[in-house]
């Protein structure tokens, strides 16, 4: 089930009030509409009725696509720095859902689902976007860490990110973009070869201290290598 609350918000315009129902969980399996509209960057949009200005909701829901085995906990862009906390809550709530605490019936589910924690609607795009093509999102964020490491400037700063947002046909490669997070707004492009992706993944030992890295846990984003201590070693 795909569960709506209404949410009473502030237009950013005029300051009129507007109530929209906001998604506290995606099925994508029985709605799939509603993931064509997180990949079409239309999910969760609202237009105020007194000025027409049209502004999105951050994201803060729950999605499950057993289909394509993705559980996603998808959360507001301005809640990345605790991200280690929200991460704990996260696979707790997956556990009491679909993990180890879960009924049976619902273990057998959520033991064909990959598990992930996302900030902002960039970045859980992302992940339906990688998923679609059939692409390991780990080895994508090592295609970004070797972006960072091979171009010459880059606008990365808090509050903008690098993400996939869609593959060039013409070229066979990947396009990726600078962007900013809360309004996704588009700063630059870059088109990536394909080859890219087949040389990481062909190479897992030279990659291998960067997977375990990122591979630690459900939020698995490049940039929390960027942001604090991170979590401890075990
Ligand atoms: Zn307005």
């Amino acid at each position: 089930m795909s569960l709506f609350h209404p949410v009473n918000l502030v237009c950013p315009q005029c300051e009129a009030p507007v109530t929209m129902m906001a998604v506290g969980s995606v099925n994508a399996d029985r709605r799939p509409d509603l993931r064509d509209d997180i990949l079409e960057d239309r999910f969760q949009d609202v237009t105020c009725e007194a000025c027409g200005e049209s502004f999105r909701l951050q994201p803060q829901f729950n999605y499950l696509d057993t289909g394509r085995g993705q559980w996603i906990a998808a959360m507001p862009a301005s809640r990345l720095r605790d991200h280690l906390e929200i991460e704990d809550e996260a696979a707790a709530l997956f556990d009491t859902s679909y993990g180890a605490n879960a009924p049976a019936a619902a273990r057998d589910v959520g033991s064909g689902l990959a598990v992930r924690l996302t900030f902002g609607w960039p970045a859980v795009r992302e992940k339906l976007l990688v998923k679609q093509l059939g692409l390991e999102d780990v080895i994508v964020e090592m295609m970004k860490l070797h972006i960072l490491r091979s171009v010459e400037s880059v606008p990365m700063a808090e509050g903008i990110e690098l993400r996939l947002v869609n593959t060039d046909e013409d070229s066979d490669g990947y396009v990726f973009a600078w962007l900013e997070t809360a309004s996704e707004k588009y700063i630059e492009y870059m088109t990536v070869p394909a080859e890219l992706y087949k040389a990481i993944e062909g190479n897992p030992e030279g990659w291998n201290a960067i997977r375990k890295r990122l591979d630690t846990g459900h939020f698995v984003d490049m940039q929390k290598l960027y942001m604090g201590e991170g979590r401890p070693a075990e």
